[in-house]
């Protein structure tokens, strides 16, 4: 830390993104990435855009915007674009939160939320989840404050009903909820169409999970007309050009291909239930994930434990070193070869760990 560095900022920790490591090919099962390429015809579009970089891109998300909201059913001006979907998040923070709307969210949830109420000065609530890591909705019922909930929740995967979401933003008139739903697409229900109902609602989605691109850094916000207006007033306060010419492109060429969206999601699901079921037949316990991951204990080997011995067997997955989950390991569901790989891999570190006991 220099000298120069905000006084306000000296106590700021920042996020930590899983490995991108460079120095050997693993697995990489870490970062809820998807196995499947993006389609050629994303690759095709970001390359034809690549030829017009000398000039700047379109603003408030262009056709992009108009492409997603026709996509979601709703009108453009209750769309926002984002710089992945950190970005409305991070923006959510800043603009719907204060001493008078602290923040309130999970103990094990998205651990940007804290970053993000930290980096925006903004007071906060950490409410706990229940002992078997669900949500009771009744933590969240006229709490006056804004609420931030990741459903389906990571790194749990687990799925807060709708029903639950209603009573949320119903008792909550006042005050912003959003619903982070990077995660929807692999077999939740998503709340965008409570967006109607209850204007103090946002819902945010991401390209990067389910339409395999993480890469692009694209996300969106749907909410009323004046939320969104209010979250552009920031984008024009601090990047109004916050997405790329390849970004748009790539994103509008996706959303032309939703049918291999669907596909890849539904391949993603089948081995995720294949994967929990092999796991559950050596030992593990597993919470019902309905994400691209899953969320992971054995009775016989802690969570650190089996992380550093998969990541020496060339396997990268993600430990938490925090309470409650510190035995735990979260596990993006790749493709299925590389998933039957983990699992001979974990037998035979399961093998060696009765040897040595
Ligand atoms: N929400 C949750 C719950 C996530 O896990 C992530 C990805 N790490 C994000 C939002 C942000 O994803 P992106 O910025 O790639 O859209």
């Amino acid at each position: 830390m220099s000298r120069f560095l905000s006084k306000n900022l000296e106590s700021l920790a920042p996020y930590t993104p899983g490995e991108q490591p460079s120095e050997r090919k693993y697995i990489k099962l870490n970062t809820n990435e998807s196995p499947f390429p993006p389609s050629e015809r994303v690759v095709e579009a970001a390359a034809e855009a690549a030829r017009s970089l000398q000039l700047y891109p379109e603003l408030d998300g262009g056709h992009l915007r108009a492409a997603i909201a026709e996509a979601v059913g709703v009108r453009p001006e209750e769309v926002v674009v984002t710089n992945g979907s950190d970005e409305v998040l991070n923006l959510c923070f800043k603009a719907f939160c204060s001493d008078k709307s602290p923040a309130a969210f999970a103990d094990i949830t998205y651990g940007f939320y804290s970053v993000f109420a930290e980096y925006n000065g903004v007071p906060y609530e950490i409410i706990p989840l229940k002992e078997d890591f669900s949500i009771d909705p009744g933590d969240y019922c006229g709490i006056k404050k804004t609420v931030f909930i990741a459903n389906p929740n990571a790194p749990t995967g687990l799925l807060l009903p709708l029903e639950s979401i209603e009573r949320i933003a119903a008792s909550n008139p006042d005050n912003v909820v959003v619903i982070d739903e990077a995660y929807i697409d692999f077999g939740g229900e998503s709340a965008l169409p409570l967006i109607r109902e209850f204007p103090n609602l946002i819902v945010t989605q991401t390209f990067s999970k389910s339409r395999s691109m993480a890469g692009a850094r694209l996300g969106f916000g749907v909410a009323n007309e004046e939320l969104i207006a209010d979250l552009y007033r920031l984008i024009y306060s601090t990047n109004p050009y916050n997405l790329s010419r390849l970004n748009m492109a790539a994103g509008l060429a996706a959303l032309d291909d939703s049918e291999r969206t669907r596909r890849n999601c539904a391949e993603i699901i089948r081995v995720r239930e294949k994967t929990a079921e092999a796991l559950g037949k050596i030992g593990f316990e597993a919470t019902d994930s309905k994400a691209n991951f899953l969320f992971v204990r054995h009775p016989k080997i802690g969570g650190k434990a089996l992380y550093e011995r998969l990541k020496a067997e060339g396997i990268l997955v993600r430990h938490f070193d925090r309470p409650r989950i510190s035995d735990y390991l979260r596990i993006t569901v790749g493709s299925e070869s590389d998933m039957d790989i983990l699992i001979e891999k974990v037998k035979k570190i399961l093998e060696e760990n009765d040897e040595s006991c």
